[in-house]
């Protein structure tokens, strides 16, 4: 068991656990013959974001692939991370069906160590009508949700991909950008993907998997159709100090016309930040002195949108009617928290968009997150989707390569895309319904969307189903 790291821009090799493979060479080309040869590793991973470098984890413990040899490729530096008392703007509501990912790789107990805060509630509503919905396990005694930073869980994997404990030989080139690849399948001959460096370099394997983000290469060079469109928004986040101190293990998130506001809970007296509107008044917002901000802020949080009183009356009527029928007991509309200050320095905004890939594979080659599918984030779901790709994919590949099939065979890599796009296709579908549904003021769309939330609301076994399929 071994482990190696390189930083191509230093040059400098370090060496964990036991030797390496065979010498790096650095700055010299390897040729390598991509019709016969044995090919320089089993697999290379595109792309060492959350879903590379979980995914690299994910296949370095496991047992069944212990023969592999495994290559991630991250063109940016390695990143130094030590936990200090400010939150990052930056991060993910994970599902507990990726906490139990992270369990199994490890991973789990470093973000424990360092910090995380349980979601007990959402409480989601209209700005538009009184409509609202709350999702809980059992009057709160589960957790629903983890809010966690992306760098807290970069570092929990990174810790454990660059343990002893690992199965497999893997390497981790930082500063490393692909510039072009040669797939197999495309051309002619050519057996091994072949995977060229920005150095020059080039390495070749049998199964390339793309987790190179929304505008993957890897994609883009299988020539696959990916449907896209942009939303014409940005989501702003910030990281928000509460006026008042709770137990803050709710999260919020109100539908305003120009698009969802979502404030996550990370302590007790603070909140994470994610904003959707239009880019002008994205620009605005950025620009804004930190009082004007957090003005804007609360004002959209607790201003009463115009009503109509058709959908009041009858989201009142229907209310009422689903109480005495339905209601799940206990947990009832709560005011959002006011904020009182924003970090410094802690605005930033990331275009939104949607994106599917057609095709999530090809002969000797697969993509996994973002590469494969983007969603709006007003549902939480978009590394979430990322990390059941793993589970998913690593299953896959240990059993067919524990049967003795070839690690890069299509006919593994088919099953992979046909059980994730059940999956992904309608969840990506129902997200991108919901911000449709959610970004007009029109009178009838308010009413049906708000009839619809409260019936979703008040009858328990749909909303139990909405929620499993969340956190598949
Ligand atoms: C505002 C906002 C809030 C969000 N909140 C949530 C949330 O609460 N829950 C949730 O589940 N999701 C959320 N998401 C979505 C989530 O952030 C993404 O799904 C996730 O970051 C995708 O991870 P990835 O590793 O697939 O891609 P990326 O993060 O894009 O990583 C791709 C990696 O590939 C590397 N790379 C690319 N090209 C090359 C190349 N040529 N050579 C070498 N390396 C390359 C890049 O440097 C990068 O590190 C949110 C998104 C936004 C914008």
């Amino acid at each position: 068991m071994w482990f190696l790291v390189r930083s191509a821009a230093i040059r400098a090799m370090a060496i964990r656990g036991c030797a390496p493979v065979r010498p790096l060479t650095s700055g010299v080309p390897i040729h390598t013959n991509s019709h016969s040869e044995t090919p320089d590793y089993d697999i290379i991973i595109a792309g060492g974001g959350m879903v590379g470098c979980t995914l690299a984890c994910a296949l370095a413990k496991n047992t069944k692939l212990s023969s592999q040899k495994i290559l991630l490729l991250e063109s940016s530096p390695e990143k130094k991370f030590t936990l200090t008392d400010r939150y990052s703007n930056r991060v993910s509501a994970l599902n507990p069906t990726t906490k139990n990912l992270m369990i199994s790789i490890g991973a789990w107990k470093h973000i424990e160590k360092m910090r995380l805060q349980p979601v007990k509630n959402m409480q989601v509503w209209d700005a538009c009508s009184e409509a609202m919905i709350t999702f809980n396990h059992d009057n709160l005694q589960k957790d629903v949700a983890y809010i966690v930073e992306n760098d807290v869980l970069l570092y929990a994997v990174n810790e454990e991909l660059n343990s002893a404990d690992n199965c497999n030989q893997i390497e981790i080139i930082h500063n490393s950008k692909i510039t072009d690849y040669e797939l197999p399948g495309l051309r002619q001959g050519v057996q091994n993907s072949l995977v060229k460096m920005d150095n020059g370099e080039t390495y070749s394997c049998k199964l390339l998997l793309g987790a190179d983000g929304a505008n993957s290469k890897v994609r883009q060079t299988m020539g696959t159709q990916y449907v896209s469109w942009s939303y014409n928004q940005m989501g702003i986040v910030a990281t928000l100090k509460l006026t008042d101190s709770t137990d803050n293990t709710t999260a919020w998130q109100r539908f305003l016309p120009t698009g969802p506001i979502a404030i996550l809970p990370l302590n007790s007296n603070h909140s994470s930040l994610v904003w959707s509107t239009s880019p002008q008044e994205a620009k605005s917002l950025l620009k804004m002195s930190d009082e004007e901000f957090v003005q804007t802020l609360n004002h959209a949080l607790h201003k009463q949108y115009p009503r109509n009183t058709v959908v009041d009356s009858a989201v009142n009527a229907l209310s009422s009617f689903l109480s005495a029928a339905f209601l799940p007991s206990g947990i009832t509309r709560q005011l959002p928290p006011s904020i009182e200050n924003v970090a410094e320095s802690s605005r930033a905004a990331f275009p939104l968009g949607f994106g599917h890939s057609v095709r999530y594979v090809s002969k000797g080659v697969a993509l996994v997150g973002d590469a494969a599918h983007r969603v709006h984030p007003l549902a939480g779901q978009g590394v979430n989707l990322g990390f059941s790709d793993i589970s998913c994919l690593v299953d896959i590949l240990s059993n067919a390569v524990y049967s003795g099939s070839d690690i890069g065979d299509k006919s593994h890599l088919l099953n992979y895309e046909t059980q994730r796009q059940r999956h992904v296709v309608p969840t990506s579908a129902a997200i991108d319904a919901l911000h449709k549904l959610y970004t007009t003021d029109a009178t009838p769309i308010v009413l049906l969307r708000s009839l619809g939330l409260q019936v979703t609301h008040a009858v328990n076994p749909v909303k139990k189903l909405i929620m499993s399929h969340a956190m598949a």
